[in-house]
């Protein structure tokens, strides 16, 4: 086992000061991915900065059930709380729908946003990996790969971002707030996370020391209705083949008013599916429109040899999402 420094900060100002003078230092919130992938040496911080006793674990009610979510908040946490059920259902099923009871009483919101891929090879140190290695090569290209992408890959990494959370997110337009050296930034979260392009060991835009701090969603209107499905290998505890999160608002037509749709386990980061997204606002959510919009998007796909199973099963998750919450915001107008 390689030796670490560890110290706990007890503000954000300690915490980004103390990773400017140790190099090599990790934050360490909740710990389920870092400290798994330290015991699988994919990660040798040099030192850990304990950031999970910040003052940064509560949700705070905002203008228009837009609500401010602490980074340190714990995904359970998150889940259960009664602003989150109400006005921003997707997010509690995200979230429910990720990893086990257990581990959502630990994650935080920040590391479920921060966490690695789950891709075998980026996990396993003897195989080449563009991602923990960079010029190694991309052992998944032409090996296992029925979990990878299928668009926005690049020749250099075909992962995909395993977070549920961050799905929801994207389709509910939220920001993340950010704190470094230079001072407060917010991002917002489809910006977040990269596509892999040359540089797939780079997951996001974080800058060197920067801790995020909050995730902040925004107002919301009565009528607006959202929801998080999530195709796997078994029913609990296993990451999406894929996923689709949407929030829909009609107006007083019926036509479109507000749509946000994204996918997970298709891209290195939550799709945000704004091709679809284009064709359907101020329209008639009918099956054939909804079907139609869904196709334009994913023509975009390229399957790996072993993951074209991909874009069908994403096209029926988000026609049916779709067509669910259609039939929720006009039978009740009004409710969340
Ligand atoms: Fe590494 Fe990405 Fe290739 Fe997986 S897909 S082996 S993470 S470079």
């Amino acid at each position: 086992m390689k030796p670490f420094t560890y110290l706990r900060a007890h503000s954000v100002e300690e915490a980004t000061a103390a990773h400017a003078r140790l190099p090599g230092a990790r934050y360490l919130g909740g710990g389920t991915n870092l400290v798994d992938l330290m015991k699988l040496g994919v990660e040798t911080p040099a030192a850990l900065i304990d950031i999970s006793r910040l003052p940064l674990g509560e949700v705070e009610e905002l203008p228009g059930a837009g609500l401010r979510i602490g980074s340190m908040t714990r995904n359970s946490d998150v889940a259960a709380h009664p602003l989150v059920r109400a006005h921003h259902p997707a997010l509690s099923q995200a979230l429910l729908a990720g990893a086990s009871g257990q581990l959502r009483n630990i994650a935080t919101t920040g590391g479920n946003l921060l966490q690695r891929t789950r891709c075998p090879y980026f996990q396993d140190v003897s195989k080449p990996c563009n991602k923990r290695s960079p010029g190694t090569g991309c052992a998944a290209r032409d090996g296992v790969h029925r979990d990878h992408a299928v668009l926005g890959h690049s020749a250099d990494c075909v992962a995909t971002h395993p977070s549920d959370m961050a799905v929801a997110l994207a389709a509910l337009d939220a920001d993340i707030a950010l704190h470094g050296a230079d001072g407060a930034r917010t991002v917002p979260v489809t910006d977040f996370h990269r596509l892999p392009g040359d540089h797939p060991e780079r997951d996001t835009v974080l800058r060197d020391g920067e801790i995020v701090t909050a995730v902040v969603l925004p107002p919301t209107t009565p009528g607006t209705v959202s929801l998080y499905r999530k195709a796997r290998d078994r029913a609990s505890y296993a990451f999406a083949l894929v996923s689709v999160a949407a929030v829909l608002e009609l107006d007083d037509a019926g036509l479109v008013r507000r749509l946000g749709l994204a996918f997970g386990g298709l891209a290195h980061r939550p799709w945000r599916a704004t091709v679809a997204e284009t064709r359907l606002m101020g329209a008639d959510p009918t099956a054939a429109a909804v079907d139609e919009a869904v196709r334009a998007e994913l023509a975009a796909a390229r399957p790996l040899r072993d993951n074209a199973f991909k874009v069908p099963l994403a096209h029926g998750l988000a026609r049916d999402a779709l067509a669910t919450l259609a039939r929720r915001a006009a039978a009740a107008p009004g409710a969340a």
